[in-house]
């Protein structure tokens, strides 16, 4: 971490030391986890609803921190007293931020209702191939998870890729604050956690909150095919540069992806093309190793970021053709040994994520005569109202995919079956499962080697499990 003394700390969060605090001590690493605590590091004893942060700031202290944010001072120990230590954390990340960009660093913000962590990967993948990057390990991408994040950041770090999650107005506006970015990726606005939002109108507004954020200089990189966030250039004062999967935008800064082919196990290939910065255009191949074509859009929106920060072409186009999964349970295809092919796409769920993957299967069982494709599916969780017609919607989007077979588990299973029943697909191929282990026998019983098995669900239905059980089992 760019290294900050307790006084430059306090200074930041208004803090109040207490106990025995040196002021001049350097803090080179921030964590909440007492058990990642070294020497020259900041505890942040955060209130938790099971555990309190500050029952561990002794073991913190005798693992070498230098010093506890803390809510209240603990006895003996060096503590620096705030009222909120999640804001003060923020605070923090904010001065190491500043002194990173006095330095160079360049910061990237990523939202979206999908593809975040997908495109912050891809992304990531590309500024490393141009100098020391930092990006979060997995999904961190909250209020903590930012933090955490920017403590990662060096002296010598170009660059940082922020992924911004929200789950309500003003989220991402506070993420922005911490850690201001000067280019903005947004990816599409659909119906992920739209119960606590409370509408697709309300998401729009809360994602627009990254690009009125950007400064005049910076970079808005926005879907030209997604209404929502084509409409947010209206919020923003950066540049904007639209990326599009489906061909030229109307629009002097653009990316854009052309002439599409999957190869046999589903992975987009496509030419690249870049109008950028009053520059003639240009286009590069590009051959991706990800599965499903809904990482096209993903991919030109990193290139868009990777070239507002000042990248060829060429080179975007090689760090995306060589960028492999980092992130798990997204889309992870593995072949058994005899031949049956899972899809663990298991990471989350929501209807957009649903139609993607779904459309992702259909494809690779057409690539593959023979094979009978199985929809292993459970509950969209988060969508408040929109709950029960979602469900049917996705029951009847299992069956205008033409996939083969569906199982489906939850609180919902019936209503997926239901959906799909509607729309044509025959009785004793959709099945609602009482529980993970009866879908698992169900498949196990039923699917031949060379079938193709997506799994998917929100997270909470962790069907992680059965797709690991389908790996492993006989
Ligand atoms: P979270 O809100 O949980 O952080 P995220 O926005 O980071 O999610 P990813 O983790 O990248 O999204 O992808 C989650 C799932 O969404 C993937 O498993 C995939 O099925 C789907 N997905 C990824 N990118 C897209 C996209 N551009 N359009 C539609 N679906 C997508
Ligand atoms: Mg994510």
């Amino acid at each position: 971490m760019i290294a900050l003394s307790l006084a430059d700390v306090a200074a930041a969060t208004g803090a109040a030391p207490a106990g025995p605090v040196d002021p001049s001590a350097l803090i080179t690493a921030v964590t909440a986890d007492s058990r990642q605590v070294g020497p020259g590091s900041l505890f942040v004893a955060l209130p938790g609803e099971r555990v309190d942060g500050r029952d561990f700031v002794p073991a913190a202290v005798g693992a070498g921190a230098l010093a506890a944010l803390t809510a209240a001072a603990v006895d003996g120990a060096p503590c620096l007293v705030v009222a909120d230590p999640l804001a003060a954390f923020g605070a923090i990340a904010r001065r190491v931020v500043e002194g990173g960009v006095a330095g160079g660093l360049q910061v990237v913000g990523v939202t979206g209702s999908q593809g975040k962590t997908s495109t912050k990967d891809l992304l990531a993948a590309i500024l490393e191939s141009a100098g020391p990057t930092v990006a979060p390990v997995g999904n961190l991408n909250n209020e903590l998870g930012l933090p955490l994040t920017v403590a990662r950041v060096e002296p010598d770090t170009r660059f940082l890729v922020a992924e911004m999650g929200a789950r309500g107005i003003g989220h991402i506006a506070y993420l922005c604050d911490i850690c201001p970015p000067v280019v903005g990726v947004e990816l599409n606005v659909g119906h992920a956690h739209v119960g606590e939002f409370g509408g697709q109108a309300q998401i729009a507004r809360a994602k627009s909150e990254l690009v009125a954020a950007l400064p005049a200089a910076g970079t808005a990189v926005l879907n030209y095919d997604d209404p929502y966030v084509w409409g947010m250039r209206a919020v923003t004062s950066a540049r904007v540069l639209a990326f599009s999967a489906a061909g030229p935008p109307t629009h002097e800064d653009a990316v854009w992806a052309t002439d599409v082919s999957l190869d046999d196990l589903g992975r987009p290939r496509f030419t690249l093309h870049a109008r950028f910065a009053g520059a003639a255009e240009n286009t590069a191949e590009v051959g991706l190793r990800l599965v499903g074509r809904h990482h096209i859009a993903n991919a030109t929106a990193a290139a868009g970021a990777a070239l507002a920060l000042g990248l060829g072409l060429d080179q975007v186009a090689d760090a995306l053709s060589g960028a492999t999964a980092r992130s798990r349970w997204r889309m992870e295809l593995t072949e058994r040994a005899d031949g049956l092919v899972v899809l663990n796409d298991s990471y989350n769920a929501n209807p957009e994520s649903m139609a993607a993957a779904l459309d992702a299967l259909a494809e690779l069982g057409r690539r593959r005569p023979g094979a009978t494709t199985w929809a292993l599916l459970g509950d969209m969780l988060e969508l408040g109202d929109e709950a029960a017609a979602g469900h049917d919607a996705l029951g009847r989007r299992v069956a205008e995919a033409g996939i083969d077979r569906l199982i489906a588990v939850g609180a919902f299973a019936e209503t997926v079956v239901g959906g799909a029943r509607a729309s044509g697909l025959d009785a004793d191929r959709a099945y609602a499962a009482a529980d993970k282990a009866a879908m698992l026998a169900r498949v196990l019983a039923d699917a031949q080697p060379g079938d193709i098995v997506l799994v998917k669900a929100s997270r909470g239905l962790a069907l992680d499990t059965v797709a690991a059980d389908l790996l492993t089992a006989d």
